[in-house]
C-alpha cells in the first residue's frame, strides 16, 4: 500500500478516488463500524464542484445535489442586505450544489468500492499512533473488538476529522477545539422553496440567525423539499459548552424561544423548525491553525488540518480541494514526504489565514456592520451601506476562499486527465 488514509469522511474518500485517479493503491481506515449518512446538509462551492467532476461524479452529484442559485443575507426585518446568483447563473464554468453531507460521504464511498475494490475501506478500525519504521510509516488501529492492528505504508494521510488523532499525535498539547461562543441547532424539515427556489438564506444578525437552503428537487406532486435550516445564536464563551460532537440529538424545548416570534409572511422559522424529525446541536468549534501539516510520511488534509467555522460553506469544499492539490503534488514529486511538502507549501499559509478570517464572521460579518449602523432597521439598504462597499467586502473573501469567479474558470485543471504518479523514495 503506497497511501494510508485514516478516516473515511468527505476528505479521505475523496483522497482514495484522487490517488486511484493518478494509479496509487490507497486504502481507507474508518473508526467506524458501519457507515451511514449522517448530518445534515452541506454546500459545495464550485472549485470544489469542479474537482468532483473531474473525478467522473457529475451524474451522481447531480442525482443526490440540488444547484444553488441564490445566496442571500436578509437583517432583522427580513429585508435584503445582500443578494448574489451563485454557480453557473454567478458565472462559474461549475455550479454550486446544496446536498446533504450523509448522502455525498455515501456517493464518495461506493465510488472508493466500485472503483478500488471492496477491501480499500475497512471499517472498525480507529487509528491510535503513528511511527516511522524502516523507511516507511508504520500506523497502529484499535479495532471495535479490541485488537491492535498493525498496518504499514508509504505514507499515512490523516484525514480524521475535528478530533483527529494524527494531529493530536503531532501537537500532543493543542488541547481540546477552540469554542468562540457560537451554538448552532440544525435539522432538516419538509417544506415549500422560498425565492429563487434554490436559495441560500440567512436572516438575522451576528449574534442570532436563521440560515436555511433547500437540499432536494421539490417532489413534483407536493412541491415540498427538504429544507436544511440552522438555528445559530451567541452564548457568553466564557460559561463553556459541550464538545464538539457532530451527531448530538436535542429537544426542541432548549433552543426554540430563541426563535419563536421569528414569522414573516415569506418564512415561519418557528413553524420550519418544528416540522424537523430530529435536531442535532454543534456548538461551534475551531482549532487555532498550527505551524504545518506534515511530520515526515504523515499529513493532515480536511478537518484534521484545518477545521473552521462554516461561515463561509467552504469546509467540506476545502477538504476536498486538499485532496486534489496533494494528487498534484504526488504527481509532480512522487508520493513520498516531498509531495507532502510542496501541498503545506501551496496551501498552509492561506487556509491559516481563512480559519482566523472566518472567526471574524467572514462573508457575514457585513450584517454586523448593519447592525451597528442602523440596529438592523431600514427601509432602504442603501441608505445605511454603499453597494461600492457591499462589493469590496464580498469580493475580499471570495478570493481569500479560493472562489473568486475569474481566477477559478481560467485555472488549469488541479490533476490533468490521463496523468499518473509513482512512488517516492
Ligand atoms: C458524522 C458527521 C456528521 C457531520 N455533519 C455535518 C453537518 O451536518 N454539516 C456540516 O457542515 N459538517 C458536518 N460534518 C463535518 C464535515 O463533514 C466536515 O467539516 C467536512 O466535510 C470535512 O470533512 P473531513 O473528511 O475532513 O472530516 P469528517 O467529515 O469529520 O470525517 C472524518 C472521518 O474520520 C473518522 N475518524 C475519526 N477519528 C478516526 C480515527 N482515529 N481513525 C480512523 N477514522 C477516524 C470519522 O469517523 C469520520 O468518518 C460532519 C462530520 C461527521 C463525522
Amino acid at each position: 500500500m503506497t497511501v494510508l488514509i485514516a478516516g473515511g469522511g468527505i476528505a479521505g474518500m475523496t483522497m482514495a478516488l484522487t490517488c486511484h485517479q493518478i494509479g496509487l493503491s490507497a486504502r481507507v481506515f474508518e473508526s467506524v463500524d458501519e457507515l451511514k449518512p449522517l448530518g445534515v446538509g452541506i454546500n459545495l462551492q464550485p472549485n470544489a464542484v469542479r474537482e468532483l467532476f473531474e473525478l467522473g461524479l457529475e451524474e451522481g452529484l447531480d442525482e443526490i445535489g440540488l444547484e444553488a442559485q441564490e445566496w442571500a443575507l436578509l437583517a432583522m426585518n427580513g429585508k435584503d442586505v445582500w443578494s448574489e446568483t451563485r454557480g453557473l447563473s454567478a458565472g462559474y464554468r461549475w455550479p454550486q450544489y446544496s446536498v446533504h453531507r450523509g448522502r455525498l460521504q455515501m456517493l464518495l464511498y461506493e465510488a472508493v468500492v466500485d472503483r478500488l475494490g471492496p477491501d480499500a475501506v475497512t471499517t472498525g478500525h480507529a487509528l491510535t499512533s503513528y511511527e516511522s519504521r524502516d523507511g516507511d510509516i508504520a500506523a497502529q488501529f484499535r479495532t471495535s473488538d479490541g485488537q491492535t492492528v498493525d498496518e504499514t505504508a508509504n505514507l499515512l494521510i490523516g484525514a480524521d476529522g475535528l478530533h483527529s488523532t494524527v494531529r493530536s499525535q503531532m501537537y500532543p498539547d493543542q488541547g481540546e477545539p477552540r469554542w468562540g461562543g457560537a451554538v448552532m441547532w440544525r435539522g432538516t424539515s419538509q417544506g415549500i422553496p422560498i425565492r429563487t427556489g434554490n436559495s441560500f438564506v440567512l436572516l438575522g444578525k451576528l449574534e442570532h440567525r436563521f440560515i436555511c437552503y433547500p437540499i432536494s428537487k421539490p417532489d413534483p406532486e407536493t412541491g415540498l423539499s427538504t429544507i436544511n435550516w440552522i438555528a445559530e445564536r451567541r452564548f457568553d464563551a466564557e460559561q463553556g459548552w459541550t464538545k464538539g460532537d457532530w451527531n448530538r440529538q436535542v429537544d426542541l424545548e432548549d433552543f426554540i424561544e430563541y426563535f419563536e416570534d421569528w414569522i414573516f409572511d415569506w418564512l415561519d422559522v418557528p413553524g420550519l423548525i418544528k416540522e424537523s424529525k430530529a435536531v442535532l446541536e454543534y456548538p461551534m468549534v475551531d482549532r487555532d491553525p498550527v505551524p504545518s501539516w506534515v511530520d515526515g510520511r504523515a499529513g493532515l488534509i480536511g478537518d484534521a488540518a484545518h477545521v473552521m467555522y462554516p461561515v463561509g460553506s467552504n469546509g467540506a469544499s476545502q477538504a476536498i480541494v486538499d485532496t486534489r492539490i496533494l494528487g498534484a503534488a504526488f504527481v509532480e514529486h512522487g508520493a513520498g514526504p516531498t509531495a507532502l511538502n510542496a501541498y503545506e507549501g501551496e496551501l498552509l499559509e492561506n487556509i491559516s489565514a481563512l480559519v482566523l478570517r472566518n472567526r471574524g464572521d467572514g462573508p457575514v460579518g457585513i450584517l454586523g456592520v448593519v447592525e451597528e449602523r442602523c440596529g438592523g432597521t431600514f427601509d432602504d439598504i442603501a441608505d445605511v451601506i454603499t453597494r461600492e462597499e457591499l462589493d469590496t467586502f464580498m469580493a475580499n473573501y471570495k478570493a481569500a476562499a479560493g472562489f473568486a469567479i475569474e481566477t477559478l474558470n481560467a485555472a488549469p485543471p488541479t490533476i490533468p486527465p490521463g496523468v499518473k504518479a509513482t512512488e517516492a523514495p
